[in-house]
């Protein structure tokens, strides 16, 4: 069948639309009707190459070219076919994108740790995770699906381990953005940093992932939630969602934060600014204090092995700092909890919709995104 899709044919190129081919479903794949898709700014680290590992890396890799790549990973849809063997999906089941595949038997998987499932490992490489051939062209160019699932196509084939099935009840923009953004945000306060009632919390950088690190750390009885931003929409935006006290830049919040803890200084730092320079660490850290968690949330380039870390602080004041994907969640448990949540109205999804685009639009969606007017923008199809 034929799909519109968004590719990226290059670095810092724009993305282009084109009729993509679609095979069918092989074993343990399932064909998808993506309905919403969230412009994370994980796909803009493609773009930029933030994101794409060095082209000597590539043989090693077993791919040739790392373009042409279809974009996508936070999504939402209607299953339309299934393979052979698919038996947790049926057509019809509304489904999430789950950016991380969970096969439920790895080590990771049965230890609790779906974000670090094995079947993780293939996603930059070619083709599928279930027999490594392509389902997807483009005048018969192999298409490689960003973490495998390319939410930017109206259809695409997925690995059944990359889709989690979800009540039909739920908005499908609400479920694309607990995909990936909500999840990641959340579980980074309030799982990964364990927020816990009485802490003080300085999120830095509010976009789609620090907004819900806001959220996380309030549901998890923060007393002082710091939002940090430049740009003041945010800072507003962040005070709606149970920020406390907001900054423009960490510098100025150092001062600040001294004096609301009484010199203390915050229990959990979570880092989740767009791109995350080692540099910046320097005050991360120095927003802790003694005893205080780091998460380090937000994508730095990939060939930067450089950070400000004063050593001797991180000993001395028994620091620890900390990374995470997905906020350390499991997937298939954690999707479905967060949608509950949504549901009892403690969980705000709507709100984070600051704008929706068609396909046909995506460049202009990422430029908003650039420029910080979208907390999320949202493909609609
Ligand atoms: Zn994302
Ligand atoms: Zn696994």
């Amino acid at each position: 069948m034929k799909s519109r899709a968004a590719i990226l044919w290059g670095m810092n190129q724009e993305w282009k639309i084109e009729v993509m081919d679609v095979d069918p479903p092989k074993a343990g794949e399932v064909l998808v009707n993506w309905k919403a898709a969230g412009l994370c700014h994980s796909d803009e680290h493609m773009v930029t190459g933030d994101m794409v590992p060095p082209a000597e890396v590539w043989p090693m890799m077993g791919i040739e070219n790392f373009y042409p790549i279809l974009g996508g990973h936070e999504g939402a849809g209607i299953v339309a076919a299934v393979g052979s063997g698919v038996t947790s999906v049926a057509v019809g089941d509304h489904v999430s994108a789950s950016f991380i595949p969970s096969c439920g038997r790895c080590r990771y998987c049965s230890t609790g740790r779906q974000n670090l499932c094995d079947s993780g490992i293939a996603t930059f490489a070619g083709g599928m995770i279930t027999d490594g051939t392509h389902r997807h062209h483009v005048n018969g160019t192999p298409i490689t699906l960003m973490a495998k699932v390319g939410t930017f196509a109206e259809y695409t084939v997925v690995a059944e381990n990359s889709l989690i099935k979800v009540d039909s009840d739920y908005p499908l923009e609400c479920v694309a953005l607990v995909s990936c953004g909500v999840a990641t945000g959340w579980g980074s306060a309030a799982n990964r940093a364990a927020v816990v009632a009485g802490d003080t919390v300085v999120v830095v950088g509010i976009g789609g992932i620090g907004i819900n690190a806001v959220q996380g750390a309030k549901m998890a009885g923060a007393t002082r939630i710091i939002a940090i931003d430049p740009i003041e929409f945010k800072r507003e935006k962040a005070m709606e969602f149970g920020a406390t006290h907001t900054f423009a830049s960490m510098e100025d919040a150092m001062v600040s934060v001294n004096e609301l803890t009484w010199g203390q200084m915050a229990d959990k730092v979570i880092m989740t600014p767009g791109v995350l320079y080692g540099d910046m660490m320097g005050l991360g850290i120095s927003l802790a204090g003694k005893g205080g968690t780091i998460v380090v949330t937000a994508i730095a380039p990939i060939s930067q092995t450089h950070a400000a870390v004063n050593l001797f602080e991180v000993a001395m004041w028994n620091k620890e700092i900390k990374g995470t994907i997905f906020g350390s969640l499991n997937p298939r448990a954690d999707i479905p909890k967060l949608l509950g949540l949504y549901r009892e109205g403690q969980l705000k999804l709507d709100e984070l919709i600051t704008k929706r685009y068609p396909l046909e639009e995506i460049n202009e969606g990422y430029r908003a995104m650039r420029d910080g007017e979208n907390i999320r923008g949202v493909i609609v199809y």
